[in-house]
């Protein structure tokens, strides 16, 4: 019954207490996209880090009175310009190198003529200073903080990163998943199932849901349902920061699991919590002499159960160990395209279409026969969170929507 099983909010609670952000580390630029940072980010130059060019064009002094001017330098990107710009002068630049010295504006070429090679023309009155020119450290300054701790680094920031030398950021480290499927009926995708096998299809399904939670998927394949082969696999796991099992977690005379992980140590926080679909997850602590600890989930092997409480338990964790915040899927307020009738007592989340259509958010549950329908959550993009109190929905009422991703891997 629904009044003594943990709700979602309390189970989320006992997993947060567990969640700390692991361990900084130093990575690369190029090892670093979809972390966090875990310190601020400072800058070891100005930006601009000179007076810049903005345009291709001539640097002259502020309001030169005079229209032909004499040219005595030529800068490009990377050079330094070393004549003093004076009055009835102009060094020609390109947009990025420095303004010289007595320069105060630059005159975009469009509005120059070249009489020779040592005489430009301005066509229109010459610009006040500043025009055309960035100012050193106009964006930023060196010493500056450009990006804070728990910053995600995405293509943005790695550029930012870049541009302030820092090519070796401290970042928190995405945390190791190990996954492993249990059963004794699960063959592999490229088999045909025999009578009374299915074919594994929680652990590609792990595996994608890992990688797009910016996690380091450890694949453990699958362990079948005695203790010998769970105690393998299980202590394999021990080495990630997270073991995922899926499947024997459940009243059957096969679900093993939370036995097994018993004898090894592992601490049980929870059993069983008042979700639909999902109820038998269970969630525990290794935690090794050596200090070393694994949070282990024990995910329902119905694959839909299984999807769902990733979502909703796993993901939240692995952010918040990523140094992110404790969060889950975006959710969004969206109005209910049909009636939607519950069945039972438990918190539903129900796999369902959602669109932003003219100015609002409109969902509707796709056909769906279960926990085991995966052709029914494979045509879901979002997940209707629909509370337990309330058995029936009417069209139009609004409702929580969980967004599923996109396709994002690293
Ligand atoms: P269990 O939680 O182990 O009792 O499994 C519940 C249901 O999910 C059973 O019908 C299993 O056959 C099925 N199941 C378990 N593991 C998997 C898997 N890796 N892929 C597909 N179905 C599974
Ligand atoms: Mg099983």
């Amino acid at each position: 019954m629904a009044g003594e099983l943990l709700t979602v909010d309390d189970a989320l609670r006992l997993i947060e207490q567990h969640a700390a952000p692991l361990s900084p580390a130093r990575a690369p630029l190029d090892q670093s996209l979809g972390l966090r940072l875990a310190a601020d980010a400072v800058s070891d130059v100005d930006s601009p880090p000179h007076d810049k060019a903005m345009m291709d064009g001539y640097a002259v002094v502020a309001d030169e009175p005079q229209r032909e001017l004499r040219v005595i330098d030529e800068v490009l990107a990377g050079g330094v310009p070393t004549n003093t710009v004076s009055l009835g002068e102009a060094t020609r630049i390109m947009t990025g190198a420095p303004v010289p010295v007595g320069a105060a504006a630059v005159v975009p070429v469009e509005l120059t003529e070249l009489i020779n090679e040592s005489t430009v023309r301005l066509t229109r009155p010459a610009p006040p200073a500043g025009k055309h020119v960035m100012r050193r450290g106009e964006v930023f300054a060196r010493g500056e903080s450009i990006l804070p701790a728990g910053a995600l680094i995405t293509a943005a920031q790695l550029a930012v990163l870049a541009e302030i030398g820092v090519a070796t950021p401290s970042v928190t480290p995405a945390p190791t998943v190990a996954v492993l499927a249990t059963g004794d009926e699960l063959v592999e995708a490229h088999e045909v199932p025999a009578a009374g096998q299915i074919r594994n299809s929680n652990g590609p399904m792990l595996h994608a849901l890992v990688t797009q939670a910016a996690a380091r998927l450890v694949p453990l394949g699958v362990a079948r349902d005695n203790a010998d082969s769970l105690t393998e696999r299980i202590t394999a796991g021990g080495a990630a920061d997270v073991l995922v099992l899926s499947g024997g977690v459940s009243a059957g005379k096969r679900d093993l699991a939370p036995g097994v992980l018993a004898g090894l140590g592992v601490e049980q926080v929870f059993h069983k919590v008042a979700v639909k679909p999902g109820k038998p997850l269970w969630f525990g602590v290794w935690r090794r002499p050596s200090g070393r600890q694994t949070l282990v989930f024990g995910l329902p092997g119905n694959p839909v159960s299984g999807f769902v409480c990733f979502q909703l338990f796993v993901r939240p964790l692995l952010s918040r160990l990523a140094g992110g915040p404790f969060g889950g899927l975006p959710c969004v307020d969206a109005e209910l395209a049909e009636q939607v009738t519950v069945k039972g007592d438990r918190r539903t989340f129900l796999p369902a279409q959602a669109a932003y259509e003219n100015g609002r958010w409109a969902a509707r549950p796709v056909a769906w026969r279960g926990s085991a329908d995966l052709k029914g959550l494979a045509a879901a993009n979002a997940l209707l969170d629909l509370p337990a109190q309330e058995p029936a929905y009417a069209a139009g009422q609004r409702v929580g929507a969980l967004l599923l991703e996109p396709v994002v891997g690293r």
